[in-house]
């Protein structure tokens, strides 16, 4: 029952830890109460990718016409869309099985619960309570839906994103609370599917985060897909008395009562730090989070922490570059401390989102003096053929020593388009390395090149 390293929490945080960590030589045990995979694979990433992927494919068999096809008789069967995504969830889930087999991990099944002298012990589902030790005890035990005081979840009307992605029937109208990625991915699925959407945004820009020339192309795009979006507005309270929901909304023209089946909580996420024993070993948080350094150990040696539990973005990627650095400066092998500048986030819904660096506003804030360029899909010959020519390419440099500060995209497949910003600003590479990296003709990534193009007074196709 001794380990060298032992992570509680299977997620992409915690399992890929425990992957690397056996790749290195340590004897690793994965601790998991729930399934392997976390809420990434199980409730989160995954699943709602399964969904949205089912949405697109309904919103073009919509749309067959505009393909110079022709299609009769389109309809959808929710429950089976919500069926393949729970399939696509399990299967990803077994794989992370397979992959702790082949790499020697032991599963512990149960609830982890940290203790003084780096040791764990694990509750099983039979109540059965087991101590194990480790050298290495990694805290990975990651988040779940935040609630708000006058929105509580009851898991039926007022619901989080488990059940948003495993209701058994589909709603006719539903209040989404909150336009980060969750909420406004959920936003259009349930929209494409025909169900009439309502989003309610504190701030004053749907997906807050982002740049505000996105932020603003995808309440356009949004608005013409028949989603309502009420931005400077906030859910009060609501009533679930009667047979569905009545929420009282205030907004900047005072208050407004929205009826809806269903109100889908979406406004972040809360650690599950709650009994784990942090206080008994004595490990500091703070804001619902627990503190770490540079390479993830908290106050306490031999005690890290890593992914959603610790201060920094909720994103997978995250996670699991935070738990390969972990191990890896425990190995002593080099490794590099993350930075958090040059992480993207992506947003799957239609449009698709994705960024990584500074926007415009920042930029500016931080006092820089900025080339910024855009290129629109509309005058993209790879987004006209594919009928998808919403959205653009934003780049945003240094106009003294030419860093590239930041990159915004919306539009069809810019999720899959982001990396190539992360690369080149890894490789502090400048705007016109850029613009003399010849990109393949015609494809949506072109428009990354005429964007860099545009800041440098070089764009050819506008
Ligand atoms: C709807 C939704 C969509 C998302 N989409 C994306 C996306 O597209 N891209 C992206 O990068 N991120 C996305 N995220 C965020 C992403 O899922 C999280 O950032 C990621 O899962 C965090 O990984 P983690 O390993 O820190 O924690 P988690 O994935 O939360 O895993 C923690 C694990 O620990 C287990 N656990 C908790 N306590 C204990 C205990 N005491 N003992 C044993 N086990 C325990 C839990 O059961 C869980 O399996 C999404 C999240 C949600 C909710």
């Amino acid at each position: 029952m001794k380990y060298d390293v032992l992570v509680i929490g299977s997620g992409p945080g915690g399992y890929v830890t425990a992957i690397r960590a056996s790749q290195l030589g340590f004897k690793t045990a994965v601790v998991e109460k729930e399934n392997l995979g976390g809420i990434c694979l199980n409730w989160g990433c995954i699943p709602t990718k399964a969904l949205l992927k089912s949405a697109q494919v309904y919103d073009y068999l919509k749309h067959v016409d505009e393909y110079g096809l022709k299609a009769e008789a389109i309809d959808k069967d929710f429950e089976a869309v919500i069926k393949r995504s729970r399939g696509v969830a399990e299967g990803m889930s077994k794989g992370v099985q397979f992959l702790m087999k082949k790499n020697k991990i032991d599963i512990i099944d149960g609830f982890g619960k940290v203790k003084p002298g780096k040791k764990v012990d694990v509750t099983g589902t039979d109540g059965k309570v087991t101590e194990y030790s480790a050298d290495h005890i990694i805290i990975a035990t990651g988040a779940r839906s935040r609630e708000l005081p006058n929105l509580p979840q009851d898991g039926k009307k007022v619901i989080g994103y488990r059940e948003a992605m495993s209701l058994p029937t589909q709603p006719k109208s539903m209040i989404v609370v909150g336009s980060g990625a969750i909420g406004v991915e959920f936003a259009h699925f349930y929209n494409s599917m025909g169900t009439e959407v309502t989003i309610v945004e504190f701030m004053p820009n749907i997906v807050p985060v982002e740049d505000k020339d996105v932020s603003k192309q995808m309440e356009r795009s949004f608005k013409k897909a028949g989603i309502k979006v009420m931005t400077s507005s906030s859910v009060e309270s609501v009533d679930t008395s009667g047979d569905g929901v009545k929420a009282t909304v205030k907004t900047k023209k005072g208050e407004q009562i929205l009826e809806a089946d269903i109100v889908l909580s979406a406004v972040g996420i809360k650690t599950n730090i709650e009994n784990i024993g942090l206080e008994d070993v004595g490990i500091i948080t703070d804001r619902d989070k627990i503190l770490v350094n540079d390479w993830y150990q908290t106050n306490i040696p031999g005690y890290y922490a890593i992914g959603d539990v610790t201060p920094g973005p909720a994103l997978a990627h995250v996670a699991s570059a935070e738990g390969i650095t972990c191990v890896e400066k425990i190995a002593g092998v080099h490794t590099e401390v993350i930075d958090y500048g040059n992480i993207p986030g992506c947003t799957y819904a239609t449009p698709e989102i994705a960024s990584v660096g500074l926007t415009e506003e920042k930029a500016k804030e931080a006092g820089y003096e900025l080339k910024v360029g855009k290129f629109p899909f509309s005058a993209s010959g790879k987004a006209k053929a594919a009928g998808t020519p919403d959205g653009f390419v934003k780049v945003i440099f240094d106009a003294k020593y030419g860093e590239w500060l930041g990159c915004h995209m919306i539009g069809a497949g810019v999720t899959d388009m982001i990396a190539e910003a992360v690369v080149a600003r890894k490789l502090e590479t400048t705007g016109h390395e850029v613009l003399k990296a010849i990109h393949p003709h015609p494809t949506m990534s072109e428009a990354v090149m005429e964007a860099v193009a545009d800041a440098y007074d070089e764009v050819i196709h506008l």
